[in-house]
């Protein structure tokens, strides 16, 4: 009988499908599909490969609602989260399609000859993609993957594989020859590891907690795989006083909140100017009151579920009494959000404030909606404190003072800032983290060089 794992729709607890959960042996002959189909793909002339990386985008386009609705149906996020997440992976696709014939080399001055360099695809990549963003993550890295000339095997979350799944199919029926994008559902214990130290696969492009992050950093030594991590957050939103406060409130909830905080970019802290500190807090009450929970699949719902109920009892963890709170007392709720009744995993949008920094949920990734809004006094307070953490993802500065904004920008350690803004991710910007957020680049024309090695041909002239 073969193993499967029974996905389950996060907002109803209805069973939605059994998907098989596939073995070592079953990655091996997936491997070594992705090794032989490997030549032949390199050998399609690049016009000819962006053709039909702009084939499959397209397929994603035509087919964007049913996906939209199989991710929230198997994720519980609101279906306009769905609906703006498949159209990225769709543009993805068509961005490194664009890409395929402009990731050139160099001629380079030397003595005695002429020096080429060459972009070399890598052989058989590894994805191995989070429940959070399972459509959006899966294409950050197939797109520049096969744009330049590698092939892929997707590991998705054991919880959350039915998007990737579909996305072979479609990438078959653009034309995109088999063994080229293949999908292995399974545990990461399983089919995560095996691909992590399989010999022939050449490098691991990993998204997830920085905890296993580091065991596949360590498992990947083994074969001196090239290895793009990016991980946990604990990333700060900076409001200081002279921002548009009404801006600044209205967006936090977006910013914290959004996927029911189960986003690496997820601005968990809210470090806001003492001297606002009140008048913050009425306008984010405001706005917290208008982040509608319910039904995903509802278009005016903001915010669905959290992903399963393993991770509602985590997330419930860091609000019960003693975490972290000295003398063992519960955290303050200041505000929260109603949920709705009945089956889902459900966990209201909640603020703690104020929130002291050395609290484990001011500490800690919570990955649910939950932010800490902790008051500092002047621009130094502001910097020391986003910096007080081992990450280093992504954060916001909110100030109607342009130097002010680029001195934080620089001074805060974290790969994706944005001012007055709460976005973190486009396609042509790159995205990933410092610290203990991981490294290596996802998106923008950065991606490319993680996904090929350089080679570098020296051609005498000497008669
Ligand atoms: P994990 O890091 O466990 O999972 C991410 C991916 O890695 C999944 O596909 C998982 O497979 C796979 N995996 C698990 N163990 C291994 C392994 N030993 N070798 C190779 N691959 C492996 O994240 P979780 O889903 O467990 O979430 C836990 C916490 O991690 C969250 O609460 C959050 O704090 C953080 N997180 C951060 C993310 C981010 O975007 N930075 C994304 C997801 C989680 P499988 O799920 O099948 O076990």
């Amino acid at each position: 009988m073969t193993d499967t794992t029974t996905v389950v729709n996060p907002a109803t607890e209805a069973p939605l499908a059994e998907v098989p959960r596939r073995g070592v042996e079953e990655t091996d002959e997936t491997v070594a599909r992705s090794l032989a189909a490997g030549p032949g793909w390199r050998a399609v002339a690049p016009a000819d490969r962006a053709r039909l990386l702009r084939r499959f985008a397209a397929l994603v386009e035509e087919q964007g609602e049913d996906l939209a609705q199989l991710e929230t149906a198997n994720v519980g996020k609101a279906i306009g989260d769905s609906r703006d997440e498949v159209g990225m992976a769709a543009e993805v696709l068509y961005f490194y399609a664009g890409a395929v014939d402009k990731h050139r080399g160099a001629t380079v001055p030397v003595a005695g000859g002429v020096d080429m360099t060459f972009h070399e695809p890598l052989g058989v990549v590894a994805a191995v993609v989070p429940w959070n963003f399972p459509i959006a993550i899966t294409s950050w890295k197939v797109g520049p993957a096969l744009a330049t000339g590698n092939t892929i095997v997707v590991k998705p979350a054991e919880i959350t594989p039915l998007t990737a799944l579909r996305l072979a199919e479609l990438a078959l029926d653009a034309g995109i020859p088999e063994g080229v994008l293949q999908v292995v559902p399974g545990r990461g214990s399983v089919v995560g590891t095996r691909l992590v130290e399989h010999p022939d696969v050449a490098k691991v492009a990993f998204t997830g907690s920085t905890e296993v992050g580091r065991e596949v950093m360590s498992r990947a030594s083994g074969t001196v795989k090239r290895v793009t991590l990016e991980l946990g957050g604990k990333s700060a939103s900076v409001v200081f006083a002279d921002a548009d406060l009404e801006r600044a409130a209205a967006a936090t909830p977006g910013g914290v909140f959004a996927n029911a905080g189960q986003d690496c970019c997820a601005r968990s802290r809210v470090l806001v100017q003492r001297t606002v500190l009140e008048r913050f807090l009425e306008l984010l009450t405001d706005a917290v009151a208008q982040w509608t929970v319910g039904d995903p699949t509802d278009p005016a719902v903001k915010m669905g579920p959290l992903v399963t109920a393993a991770h509602r009892r985590v997330v419930e963890g860091f609000l019960a009494p003693g975490m972290g709170v000295p003398g063992g007392g519960a955290v303050e709720v200041f505000a929260t959000g109603s949920v709705p009744e009945g089956p889902g995993f459900w966990f209201p949008p909640t603020v703690v404030a104020p929130a002291d920094p050395g609290w484990r949920m001011a500490r800690e990734e919570i990955f649910g909606p939950v932010a800490a809004v902790i008051p500092f006094d002047d621009e130094e307070d502001a910097v020391r404190l986003a910096n007080d953490t081992p990450y280093g993802l992504s954060g916001s500065i909110w100030t109607g003072d342009g130097a002010r904004a680029l001195r934080m920008a620089r001074a805060v350690h974290s790969g994706n800032l944005s001012v007055n803004s709460h976005s973190s991710v486009r396609v042509q910007t790159s995205f990933g983290g410092m610290k203990q957020s991981g490294f290596g680049r996802e998106l923008g024309l950065e991606a490319l060089a993680s996904y090929s090695d350089v080679k570098n041909v020296f051609v005498s002239t000497d008669d």
